[in-house]
């Protein structure tokens, strides 16, 4: 468990309830994907219909449930929740959308992982609001074709590229969601404060923004820490000094980094003169798993412009150094 990681884990999915934002206009960032989707469903609103497919992609904890909550709200519709990987045969998917009621929301997490006989349903479902169910087996099966009521799939997907196409081309509408902006979590962290009557001053906010990695679920998980610290070693007011003490205290440095995305850099510049080096060699020296480097550290690293890639090996960036405080070999004096 990492407390700058993205996936919800702990005791994030009971908290998160409380501070979900409830309409899209307590949604906060995301400028973009707001004004489509709030077209979308105006449209559909007007039109008495519900309202196209939508599918969200972006990386975990940017809101794909939430606007998908959002959405509902928006149509004055109930919403079914479930996920791909969930629903393992085509019969999972046909008991769930057969008991769809008329303009019901079906939000389908990671959609990417759904199985192949399911999403071939799918397919259907979502251009005719029919499905073929089967019955019995071998020769003697038969389709029984089965009308449902029209509804509206929201997928998600941390990966748009990985849907088939027959699928991705059946959402009447893709809204692809980016990391938010230190100035966008800040009004994320100072909503989220409110509600949790957490005081906290503007620089507070920025504090805990800034190393928050561009994600509000992680934006809200370290405030709740901040908090703790604040309460316990303070006046419980969340300044920029308690909050940086607070995040000092779980290693979550000025950028969001924390202790193994410093040991890869650390090792990379000063074992390596900055690379380049290769992976597994990397790995050895921070004493991980290649695949701890590669899938936990990096990507982060890689985003942040501090770390690069390159077919020779991993190579640290100039803003790497300067992160660190320290000087590349070249620049260094006689
Ligand atoms: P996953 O893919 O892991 O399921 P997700 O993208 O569905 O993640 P959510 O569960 O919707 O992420 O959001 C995580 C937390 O971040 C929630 O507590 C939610 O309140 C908060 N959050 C997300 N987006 C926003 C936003 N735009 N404004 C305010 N809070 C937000």
């Amino acid at each position: 468990e990492r407390i700058v990681g993205a996936a919800a884990e702990g005791d994030d999915q009971a908290v998160e309830a409380a501070l979900r934002p409830k309409d899209l206009g307590e949604f906060i960032g995301q400028e973009k994907v707001r004004q489509q989707l709030d077209l979308v469903l105006k449209a559909a609103r007007q039109r008495g219909a519900t309202a196209d497919h939508v599918l969200l992609s972006g990386a975990p904890g940017l809101g794909k449930t939430t606007l998908s909550m959002i959405i509902a709200a928006e149509m004055n519709a109930p919403i079914r929740i479930t996920s791909g990987p969930a629903i393992q045969h085509a019969g999972d998917l046909a008991a769930i959308l057969s008991s769809l009621q008329e303009g019901e929301i079906l939000f389908l997490d990671e959609i990417h992982r759904m199985s192949r006989p399911a999403e071939e349903m799918l397919y259907m479902a979502m251009e005719d609001f029919r499905v073929d169910v089967i019955v019995g087996k071998g020769p003697g099966a038969t389709a029984i074709p089965l009308d449902l009521p029209p509804f509206t799939l929201v997928g998600a997907t941390t990966r748009a590229g990985l849907l088939p196409p027959p699928l991705r081309d059946r959402f009447g509408f893709t809204a692809h969601m980016e990391f938010y902006e230190p100035h966008e979590l800040e009004r994320v962290v100072v909503r989220s404060a409110g509600l949790l009557d957490v005081a906290i001053d503007p620089a507070g906010a920025a504090e805990i923004a800034g190393r928050s990695r561009g994600t509000p679920r992680i934006a809200n998980r370290l405030l709740r820490r901040v908090r703790d610290y604040a309460q316990v070693k303070a006046d419980g007011v969340i300044t920029r000094e308690i909050a940086g003490a607070a995040l000092g205290v779980y290693e979550v440095d000025s950028r969001g980094l924390d202790r193994l995305d410093r040991a890869v850099l650390e090792a990379l510049l000063k074992l390596f003169g900055g690379g380049p080096v290769g992976l597994s060699t990397l790995a050895v020296a921070v004493g991980e798993e290649r695949e701890t480097v590669e899938e936990v550290a990096e990507p982060f690293l890689v985003r942040e412009g501090l770390l690069a890639r390159t077919p020779r090996g991993r190579v640290a960036t100039p803003a790497a150094w300067t992160h660190l405080g320290l000087v590349p070999p070249q620049a260094a004096g006689p």
